[in-house]
């Protein structure tokens, strides 16, 4: 089953008290489609929240435009419960509660992977998206909500955030038709939201960020770089884990790389990012240890310790580059 974007509006045209819902450790794709078709749904008259229950990254704080809450008994009645960017009740831990007084279920997302977790009563998934925002932007045109400068900041940061600033492949003409788009919405400014996201980075985060790049494991020759952050290197730097967002990408940018593994150690678990320069399929690495993404962006969880994770990941990562 694949929904049309247009039957979506239909049916959200009818409907009131709506929650939305994106996944666990949010992104700019997570939450600005989300606070997006939050604003348009508010701008036709209805109760809509964003439903959240971790707090909003510091760089994307400017995303949240009134529209986030903890607290899903702000809504009296919630008709629909719609997943944006994530499709499977392991991506929402805390408020799978929420989520189930969902009258009606429904996902927006543009991963392969799917769940068989819900029983969802419309799913629209486009994989070659290269954000969610993008099925986001073209909901509210076929709502017909005229695009305000709220809209347009969160359309683009989860274009820009997910794109890598439009250098992944996932970049495409339609990518950018949209943010052209958004170029003629009055007050739009593409490099103040950039600013916003990308450069409002603490002096510890930059030391944490020379720290784990400086101390990379290589493997195959220099074709697996593997970084890790420890709770002890956040505390050393001042930190928290959201501040770590820009160490992919450098990890990525270092010739010869085809896979780069970021080892996130939270409080409780410890968390996986995968990325692939070219063909290695890190999605399925993720899968194989119950998490997900698309082929060259990944990530997965661990209950155990960091060290272990390195020496059990870099099996799959290795098996990974032959294919
Ligand atoms: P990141 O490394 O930026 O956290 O995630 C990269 C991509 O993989 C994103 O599209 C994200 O939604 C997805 N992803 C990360 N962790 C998981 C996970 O545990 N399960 C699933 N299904 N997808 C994940
Ligand atoms: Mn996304």
């Amino acid at each position: 089953m694949n929904d049309t974007v247009k039957s979506i509006a239909t049916l959200l045209k009818d409907l009131d008290g709506i929650l939305l819902f994106p996944h666990i450790n949010m992104d700019g794709d997570a939450l600005g489609s989300c606070t997006a078709v939050c604003l348009a749904l508010r701008a036709l008259g209805k109760k809509s929240y964003v439903m959240i229950n971790e707090p909003v990254p510091k760089n994307l704080d400017f995303l949240e435009c009134g529209c986030s809450t903890n607290d899903d008994s702000v809504l009296d009645e919630v008709q629909l419960a719609l997943m944006m960017d994530c499709n499977s009740m392991n991506r929402i831990p805390g408020r799978e509660h929420a989520f189930e007084r969902g009258k009606l279920k429904g996902c927006i997302d543009h991963h392969m992977s799917k769940s068989t977790d819900i029983r969802f009563d419309f799913v629209r998934t486009e994989p070659k998206a290269a954000a969610t925002g993008e099925i986001a932007y073209n909901l509210i045109k076929a709502l017909g909500v005229p695009v305000t400068l709220d809209i347009a900041n969160c359309i683009f940061t989860a274009i820009t955030t997910d794109t890598g600033n439009f250098q992944h492949s996932n970049t495409t003409a339609r990518t950018h038709d949209i943010v052209g788009h958004l170029h003629k919405i009055e007050g739009f400014n593409s490099k103040e939201i950039s600013a916003l996201i990308y450069d409002r980075k603490s002096k510890g985060a930059l030391k944490m960020e020379t720290d784990v790049l400086g101390s990379l494991n290589y493997y195959e020759g220099g074709k697996i770089a593997v970084g890790r952050i420890t709770q002890d290197l956040l505390k050393r730097n001042g930190c928290t884990m959201d501040e770590a967002d820009g160490i992919v990408p450098r990890i990525m940018s270092i010739d010869g790389v085809e896979i780069g593994c970021l080892l996130k150690e939270t409080e409780m678990n410890v968390r996986a990012s995968l990325r692939s320069r070219a063909y290695a399929n890190v999605e399925r690495v993720a899968a194989g240890f119950g998490g997900g993404g698309h082929i060259l962006a990944a990530g997965c969880t661990f209950e155990f310790p960091i060290d272990e994770v390195e020496k059990i990941i870099v099996v799959p990562l290795k098996d990974a580059l032959k294919k």
